[in-house]
């Protein structure tokens, strides 16, 4: 079964008194371990559909089913909580808590989820090591390289075991050799836990690594070779 299916999906903004009509009928579905990139330009919706499809906002028509359940019907709370056993999510800027090391931004998730502080910063340790920081566990966000807070945040996206991972433009704010790193190691995440992953690209060589690429054209979902 689909871990993501959105069925119908409808979102506007208002401009004044223009109206945006920025996503008019998305249809789209991800199944475990696979890995789709999201390719389109700016303005074009990528982060609107990304925000519906992970729970953080409501479209005005349409479903988004996690794991087969419907979504939208849902109270915020019921969201919320699905969206923290189900979904984890990375951004182009880290959003890393300045004031907390790299552990504690890594645990800080899995104990609001319910695991107590030595589990949650076992596991966060073991992240670190894996994705050779086990030496800046300690360090805050500020004290660590672009490429090593994006790690960081891909460890902290994936703590919960997530179902689906959403990222938006995750190595938009890196120099080439970087994104290349970071991106092969979210690949390797990606595959090795089963995880399905949208991942929003401008970059298209990396776009040409995932299993499949779409884009959005005149708010519709379009795949691409
Ligand atoms: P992308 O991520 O592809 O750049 P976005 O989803 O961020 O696209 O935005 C799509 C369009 O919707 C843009 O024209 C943007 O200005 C507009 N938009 C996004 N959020 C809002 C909002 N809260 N209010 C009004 N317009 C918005
Ligand atoms: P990059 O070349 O990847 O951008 P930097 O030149 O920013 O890396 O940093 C190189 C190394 O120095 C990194 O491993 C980082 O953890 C460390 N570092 C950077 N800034 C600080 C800091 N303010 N305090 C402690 N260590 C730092």
């Amino acid at each position: 079964d689909a871990v993501l299916e959105l069925r119908n999906i409808a979102r506007h903004y208002r401009e004044g008194a223009a109206r945006l009509d920025i996503l008019v009928d998305i249809n789209l579905s991800i199944y475990p371990g696979e890995t789709v990139a999201l390719v389109a330009p700016s303005g074009a919706g990528k982060s609107t559909l990304l925000h519906i499809a992970g729970l953080l906002e409501r479209a005005d028509a349409g479903e988004t089913l996690i794991n087969s359940a419907p979504t939208s019907k849902m109270s915020d709370a019921e969201r919320t909580n699905l969206r923290r056993a189900t979904i984890g999510f990375i951004y182009q800027f880290h959003h890393l808590l300045p004031e907390f090391s790299a552990l504690e931004n890594i645990a800080l998730p899995q104990m609001i989820n319910g695991l107590d502080r030595q589990e949650a910063e076992g596991r966060a340790q073991q992240l670190l090591d894996y994705l050779r920081l086990g030496a800046r566990a300690s360090h805050r966000p500020s004290e660590l390289s672009g490429g090593e807070q994006q790690r960081v945040a891909i460890a902290r996206a994936v703590a919960n075991a997530p179902h689906l991972l959403l990222a938006d433009e995750p190595t938009g704010n890196l120099d080439p050799r970087t994104a290349e790193h970071v991106f092969a190691t979210l690949m390797t995440l990606a595959r090795q836990s089963g995880l399905a992953a949208v991942i929003a690209t401008h970059n298209l060589d990396l776009a040409e690594q995932m299993d499949r690429r779409v884009t959005l054209r005149d708010g519709r979902i379009e795949e691409l070779a």
